[in-house]
């Protein structure tokens, strides 16, 4: 058959060095990958087990733990043997948490060397026991917890400050001969956060992190992240996201996956297309896209369904999508590719869309 045409992306990826977070791969060609981080007690492993599994299930591709604690960090062995994808310990201060975390088996450790070398310089001791192991590391530069000489010079955590904490914390690894490693600059303001991961693409080929930090609640959040993780990525920037909800976080996953496939960065899955309403609706098209999306949950095909709730502009959006319903007199004709396959009554529309769909998806599937 033909080749399917090339999907088109916003900007060319910007060169990185690729490192390895287990089985994942960060930069480079890799494939940008999600992350998120769990929110149980860590020492607790059932329950975060339990929730590393929910999140692999919703499309988490990597999981970071805090480990705050001796008992976290007894957990850890535990944790990285049976999370089916790659394990990061995040760790502030504490260099024995790190070899700790290393020990365990967790592919790759957040730290900061900057905070490290404060109390007890074993920065040179970590790199070489990551190095061993194999394990990478994230500096993670945070707006909040910038160093107190830099808050000084600068007054405040403004985009040159958070490079500047960076370059400086990537050199005291670099001087180690450590290279395995990415970094973040986290802000909780996408315009600093923005201006500050686009100064640091230039300063250096690091694999970056993106993150806007205390993002919020899942409304504002979620529009927080999309705006910030959009600019950069739409420019080329970015080989790994993680979206900060005060939500559960599949949630964030979930957001994070749907920015990815939003600019064809990852393969769109099911996409619902459904017209906002209006005052010609002959039919409830908020509770008809709720139902199909619900009924439609989990299905792991690239398929276009579009709900409409009149014949003005339905059977136009419907043709366009692999599958779809334009509403109208108390019946909804379906589309399927482009044709009529059948007119239904309004009580059937939702059980014929999820019918077809599967029909649909099984084809694809076969294929
Ligand atoms: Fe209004 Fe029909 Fe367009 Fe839906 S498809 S927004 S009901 S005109």
């Amino acid at each position: 058959g033909m080749p399917a045409p090339p999907v088109p992306v916003l900007a060319p990826r910007r060169p990185t060095r690729k490192i390895k977070v287990g089985t994942v791969d960060v930069g480079g060609d890799a494939p940008i990958s999600v992350q998120s981080m769990t929110t149980t007690l860590t020492s607790d492993v059932n329950s975060t087990l339990q929730q590393i599994a929910e999140l692999t299930a919703a499309g988490c591709d990597i999981v970071r733990v805090a480990c705050p604690s001796q008992d976290d960090a007894d957990a850890l062995p535990d944790i990285a043997r049976k999370s089916q994808i790659p394990v990061i310990a995040d760790i502030h201060f504490q260099p024995k948490y790190v070899y700790a975390a290393i020990d365990a088996g967790c592919a790759a450790v957040r730290v900061n060397p900057g905070n490290i070398r404060q109390f007890d310089d074993q920065v040179g001791a970590i790199a070489k026991a990551a190095k061993d192991a194999g394990v990478s590391i994230r500096i993670g530069v945070n707006a909040g917890s910038l160093d107190k000489r830099l808050m000084e010079k600068y007054g405040r955590a403004t985009p040159e400050a958070l490079v500047e904490s960076a370059v400086w914390e990537a050199s005291l690894f670099e001087e180690h001969d450590f290279h395995d490693f990415k970094i973040s600059v986290k802000h909780n303001d996408p315009v600093i956060m923005v201006q500050a991961y686009e100064m640091l693409s230039e300063r250096g080929d690091w694999p970056l992190h993106l993150g806007v930090t205390e993002a919020g609640p899942a409304f504002q959040g979620t529009i927080k992240s999309a705006t910030a993780f959009g600019a950069l990525l739409s420019r080329g920037i970015g080989d790994t996201i993680r979206v900060s909800l005060s939500a559960p976080p599949v949630e964030e996953v979930k957001v994070g996956l749907q920015i990815l496939q939003s600019l064809n960065l990852r393969e769109r899955k099911l996409e619902i297309v459904s017209c906002p309403s209006c005052g010609r609706a002959q039919v409830d098209v908020y509770t008809l896209a709720e139902q199909v999306t619900a009924g439609l949950e989990g299905l792991e095909v690239p398929l276009r369904v579009a709900v409409m709730g009149c014949v003005v502009n339905g059977p136009g959006e419907a043709r366009e999508a692999d599958l779809g319903v334009a509403s109208g007199n108390g019946k909804g004709q379906i589309f399927v590719k482009g044709e009529v396959i059948k007119t239904v009554p309004e009580s059937k529309i939702v059980e014929t869309l999820i019918e077809e769909a599967l029909r649909i998806a099984e084809g694809m599937e076969a294929v």
